[in-house]
């Protein structure tokens, strides 16, 4: 799934404690935490693993729920696999080239692909247009 050659140690050392959990552990951030939840800028949102273009700010949308909300990836970004942990059956969102974990996506979203991907602002870092 890591298709960056990283093992474990090598990751934990690279990221901040934080993300490093959320990244690699599955973790998830509390509700509301992320300044990312109000960024409405023109941008791309990127894996804060490895760099690679996630999301752009124009499937950005407010979902309430306290984390980033996309309705689409960009194309191939990203992947996902079913998610049984916390005894709910879920699917889970990870980066496609690091693998790490970014959130979960619900189909609850709005047009045009009726999803919702609930993602962790701690797996991203965000790059507005022009820099
Ligand atoms: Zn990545």
């Amino acid at each position: 799934m890591d298709k960056t050659g990283k093992n474990d140690q090598q990751w934990q050392q690279e990221l901040s404690p934080e993300r490093y959990r959320v990244l690699r552990q599955h973790g998830t951030e509390p509700a509301s935490s992320s300044p990312l939840n109000h960024e409405k800028r023109t941008g791309e949102f990127l894996c804060a693993g490895c760099g690679a273009e996630l999301f752009q700010s124009g499937t950005k949308y407010e979902s309430g729920s306290g984390w980033p909300s996309f309705y689409a990836p960009m194309p191939d970004a990203v992947e996902t696999t079913s998610d049984t942990s916390d005894g709910m059956t879920r699917t889970e969102v990870h980066c496609a080239r690091c693998g790490g974990h970014l959130g979960h996506v619900f189909p609850d979203g709005p047009e045009p692909t009726g999803e919702r991907y609930c993602i962790n602002g701690t797996a991203l870092n965000f790059k507005p247009e022009g820099r």
